[in-house]
Order: structure tokens, then C-alpha cells, then sequence
């Protein structure tokens, strides 16, 4: 792994695109300047003459220097494609089996995750030029019109929060959308005014602790919080009791850690923006591409293994193997049948009998062998039932 990073660290280093970016300024602006002189006199062929001759003798050496630049990105990028070669050995070939990497232009499905992604990720030139492309290839992306403008309002508000530590438009959206955010259970308006309150306790841009705006802060705005967080509020006001030794007192931890507040602040604000339009906080092809990469060495020793010994594995829908992923990249809840040893799905859910105990449909059915009215033991206590009387669980 060592000389695959050290082959990174190289192309990084080489694939500075800078020099060639001035080099190619250099070229058009010559361009540019020959054309002005030639059209200032188009019928002197002699001065188009000299103007040729010159602009040759100026993009000539430019031009040599852009090969020489190109071919040491070039050979960086080979050294670092042979690393790859030598470390990776088993090529991970693409499936086709799935619908959407099939490469159905119609359905565009791989090209509206892209896009989707690129806009979420606030690289709007980019998806621009993204759609431009899918159209003229006719594919379908089926995006909201409005969605970028949502995403440039998002990105605004968290720039401004991130460089110069404004919490102003985060503060007004979330007023604005204060109803919104309330059916949702969601304390992200208290969670800004907290944090501005916060910042101007610790002096916020101005330096020194204890500002006396924090103070002012808190008497106009924290009264509309009283209801839902009286004791957080009692105990950052509290806090100026202990204002000269605030970092040794009981509330050092509400202060301790201001940066971390930020990040953490940002990350709800942007998890509550996307919910209200319907996503989710992360983007979704940038977890399929996280949760893809710390599969692939598990898959492609599975692939090795089946290959040598020559077994099949018919679930289509199921790996036999388990790939444990972070817990933040675990979505679903899932229920296993402790008499199976099945996970549940669909078409054979998980039921609760009576006492309370929860099977899988095919062993309740497996137990209950005369019928649905039969008389069953729970494989775990002795209550008796029916099968009929036990009830579905939604996960
Ligand atoms: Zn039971």
C-alpha cells in the first residue's frame, strides 16, 4: 500500500494543471493580439506576413513547453496506473445484471444519481454542464427544476456560517420555515440561536470572553424558546455567574469546544434543509460509492473463492456472506427468525404471536401444520395459540 500511495503523492504533485493553464492563456492571448493586427490592416499582406512569422516565433517554444508539461503528468499517471495493476490484481469487472447500469439511456437512472449528486455537492458549473450533456444525448434525468436554486440558498447560507461565522440567513430559513421544522420534532432554530448566543459569550470574532452581546442575545430571543428549553436556557445564562473562571466551572463543556459546534451546527442545518425538500442528508450515490468501495475487497474474495471452487450462490437478492458497515450507513431494521435463522422480507414478514414472542410467517406456518386455526406452542414459552391470532410486525 505504501508505493500506491507514494505513486499518489507523485501524480498529486505532478498533476499540477496550473502551468499548462498560463501556458495556454500565453497562447491565446498571442492569438488574439495577431488577429487585432492583421483585421487593423487585412490588405497588407506583407504585415500579415510579419504578424504570422512572429506569432510563430511566440507560440513555437510556448507549445514545446505544454508537451513537456503534459508528458510528465502523463508518465505520472502511468507509473500510478501500473501501481494500481500490481496491488489490485483481480479486475473488478462492472455488472451488468442490474437494469440501470445496463447502459438504458431512457431511464437515465445512473445519470440522475450523478447529477443529483453534483448538485448536492454544490458543484452547480459542473451539473450545468452535466445536464447539457445528458440532453443532448436525450436522457431523461427528471430533476426538479427548482432544486439547484434550493442547494445555491443551502450552500450561501453555509458559507456564510463557515467563513464568516454568520449565523444570520441560517437563523431567518429556519424561522421561515419554523412550522415546517416544528411538525418534524426538529430544535434546529434554538440549536442556531444557541450557538450564536454561544459565540458571542466566548467573544466570537472580537476575542476575549464574557461579551456583553451574548447577554443582550439572550434576553431578545431566548423568551420564544422558554416552553420547550427552559433548562438549557438556566443553564447557559447561569454560566455568567462564572464568567472569569468559566473554564474551570461546571459549564465549562457548553464552551469548551466552539469549532466542533460549528461543524456539528452545519450538519444539522443541511440535514434539516434536505429533509424538507424530501432527501436525505447524505448524498445517496456518495454512500452507495463509500458503502461499494468497503465491500469490494469481500466481494472480490468471494468471486475468487466461488471461481476456485466452483460453487454457485442462487439468492439472487441475498450474499452469503455479511459485510458489516458502519453503523451511520445502516438504514433499515432488520428481523431475523430465531427458528429459520431467516431474515424476513416481504413475502414472509415477521409475526407476533399472542405472548409476544415475534417468528418468521414460514415457521409460524411451519408449526401451525393443520391450518391456521390449529392449537401451537410458542417455540419459547408455553403459551399456546393460534396461528391465526398472531399479528404482523412492521419494521
Ligand atoms: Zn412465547
Amino acid at each position: 500500500m505504501e508505493s500506491l500511495q507514494k505513486e499518489h503523492d507523485r501524480l498529486l504533485n505532478k498533476s499540477n494543471l496550473s502551468k499548462p493553464l498560463t501556458s495556454i492563456d500565453k497562447i491565446l492571448s498571442a492569438l488574439t493580439t495577431a488577429r487585432a493586427q492583421i483585421s487593423s490592416d487585412p490588405t497588407s499582406t506583407a504585415a500579415t506576413a510579419i504578424t504570422l512569422a512572429k506569432l510563430q516565433n511566440q507560440i513555437n517554444p510556448i507549445v514545446a513547453h505544454l508537451n513537456d508539461d503534459q508528458k510528465e503528468i502523463h508518465s505520472a499517471l502511468t507509473k500510478y496506473g501500473k501501481a494500481l495493476d500490481k496491488k489490485f490484481k483481480t479486475a473488478a469487472s462492472a455488472s451488468t445484471d442490474y437494469e440501470p447500469l445496463n447502459g438504458d439511456r431512457e431511464s437515465g437512472l445512473i445519470s440522475r444519481a450523478i447529477a443529483m449528486h453534483l448538485i448536492r455537492e454544490g458543484s452547480f458549473d459542473v451539473a450545468s454542464m452535466f445536464f447539457q450533456e445528458a440532453e443532448e444525448k436525450g436522457e431523461m434525468l427528471d430533476i426538479e427544476d427548482g432544486l439547484t436554486r434550493e442547494f445555491r440558498d443551502l450552500y450561501e447560507i453555509l458559507d456564510a456560517m463557515k467563513v464568516r461565522r454568520d449565523l444570520g440567513p441560517a437563523i431567518q430559513w429556519a424561522r421561515n420555515k419554523a412550522t415546517l421544522l416544528d411538525a418534524r420534532g426538529s430544535n434546529l432554530e434554538f440549536e442556531l440561536c444557541r450557538l450564536q448566543y454561544i459565540w458571542y459569550f466566548m467573544g466570537g470574532e472580537i476575542g476575549g470572553v464574557g461579551n456583553k452581546r451574548a447577554l443582550e442575545y439572550a434576553r431578545r430571543e431566548f423568551g420564544r424558546f422558554q416552553d420547550k428549553y427552559l433548562p438549557e436556557i438556566e443553564k447557559l445564562i447561569t454560566a455568567f455567574a462564572f464568567l472569569p473562571t468559566i473554564h474551570s466551572s461546571p459549564y465549562a463543556p457548553l464552551f469548551s469546544d466552539p469549532e466542533r459546534m460549528w461543524t456539528d451546527v452545519s450538519r444539522s442545518f443541511t440535514k434539516e434543509f434536505c429533509s424538507l425538500l424530501g432527501l436525505s442528508a447524505e448524498s445517496p450515490l456518495y454512500i452507495a460509492a463509500t458503502a461499494g468501495a468497503i465491500a469490494l475487497p469481500t466481494l472480490l474474495k468471494m468471486t475468487s473463492i466461488r471461481k476456485e471452487k466452483n460453487t454457485a450462490w442462487s439468492s439472487v437478492n441475498e450474499l452469503p456472506v455479511e459485510i458489516p458497515l458502519p453503523p451511520r450507513y445502516q438504514f433499515h431494521s432488520i428481523f431475523v427468525c430465531p427458528v429459520s435463522k431467516d431474515q424476513t422480507t416481504e413475502t414472509n414478514p415477521p409475526m407476533m404471536l399472542p405472548c409476544g414472542h415475534v417468528i418468521a410467517q414460514d415457521s409460524l406456518h411451519r408449526l401451525a401444520k393443520g391450518g391456521s386455526q390449529v392449537t401451537l406452542k410458542c417455540p419459547y414459552c408455553p403459551k399456546e395459540s393460534t396461528a391465526a391470532q398472531a399479528k404482523r410486525v412492521y419494521l
